[in-house]
């Protein structure tokens, strides 16, 4: 029997997960929509990561959680580790670019960069409020001009002069890009200037004053369009490196801060059968009116959290 390791990313747009084993070789992995569920999600992807181990004679001794609902699956998981992004993708990263210095990350709604030296985060970025440098950006542009999001970046490499998008905000790259198609500039030209547009945006938003050194690794969904990769590397004047679990990224690095984290526990994967709901309740005994999120597992409360003093802790 082999010891593995789970990890588990689960963000707004996209939910990842990985098996690793304890020579950290993903044995297993998956990627799904979160589709503004993350409980269901979760369920989802661990129903297939245990088709893709069966038969193997394995066994999950740990899990860790990252992400933007990273406590509530941790929770309902009992994840022996809850990790932030930042350092989950950082330690990803090191595991196959261990020289690497900084890291860019573009996903469906937000965005990161990670300033790393000697293999520890010095500094980083994020951007959550401006979709003008993200996937969702350039998926709902990609829809606006008849293009599927995967052709995206392949027409941009056809492109010989990008025309030039405003892209300080979506509302205005959109109206650029409307006049522009009008005005008779060709698809190809368009979609390399959008293309360049975020790139731009996000070093003048997210990489806005850091020093951005080589080698750099570009990751999250984005990271798979190569009129961005081609657009990053025109404007850093470095090589990009883009790994095929580059998506992966966060997932791998806290399946890697499970492995290391030196608790061990048989880890159930029928817990993607178990019925987990979460109810929001208001604590009421202060003006503060904290309001407490409570999870439950098959009808039973496993945790809450919400609440600003012991005063409203639900137990
Ligand atoms: S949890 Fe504490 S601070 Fe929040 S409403 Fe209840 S009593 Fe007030």
């Amino acid at each position: 029997m082999q010891k593995c390791y789970l990890g588990i990313d689960i963000g707004s747009i996209s939910t990842k997960g990985v098996i690793i084993d304890s020579d950290d070789n993903i044995i297993a992995e998956k990627y799904i929509w979160t589709e503004a569920d993350p409980i269901n999600a979760v369920k989802r992807l661990i129903h297939d990561l245990k088709k893709q181990v069966e038969g193997k004679d394995i066994k999950v001794k740990a899990v860790g959680t990252t992400g933007s609902a990273r406590k509530l699956i941790g929770t309902i998981l009992n994840a022996q580790i809850v990790k932030n992004e930042i350092t989950a993708h950082a330690i990803g990263t090191l595991s196959i670019y261990p020289e690497v210095r900084t890291i860019f990350e573009i996903g469906g709604q937000d965005s990161k960069i990670i300033l790393v030296q000697d293999g520890i985060v010095v500094d980083y970025a994020m951007n959550t409020l401006c979709a003008a440098g993200t996937g969702s950006f350039l998926s709902s542009q990609a829809k606006r001009l008849g293009v599927k999001v995967e052709e995206f970046g392949k027409l941009a490499l056809k492109s010989k002069n990008p025309t030039k998008i405003a892209a300080r905000c979506t509302v205005f790259a959109e109206s650029d890009l409307v006049h522009k198609a009008q005005i008779g500039h060709k698809k190809e030209d368009i979609i390399a200037g959008l293309c360049r547009a975020v790139v731009t945006n996000y070093l003048n938003n997210v990489g806005k004053g850091k020093a951005i050194k080589a080698p750099i690794v570009f990751q999250g969904g984005v990271s798979k369009n190569v009129g961005v990769i081609r657009a990053f590397e025109e404007e850093t004047e470095e090589k990009i490196y883009v790994d095929k679990y580059g998506h992966l990224m966060g997932a791998l690095g806290v399946a890697k801060l499970a492995k290391n984290s030196g608790k061990e526990q048989n880890f159930d994967f029928d817990i993607a059968e178990m019925n987990f709901e979460t109810r929001g309740v208001e604590c009421g005994k202060c003006a503060n009116n904290c309001e407490i999120i409570c999870i439950y597992k098959n009808n039973n409360l496993i945790d809450a959290w919400g609440n600003k003093c012991d005063n409203g802790a639900v137990v």
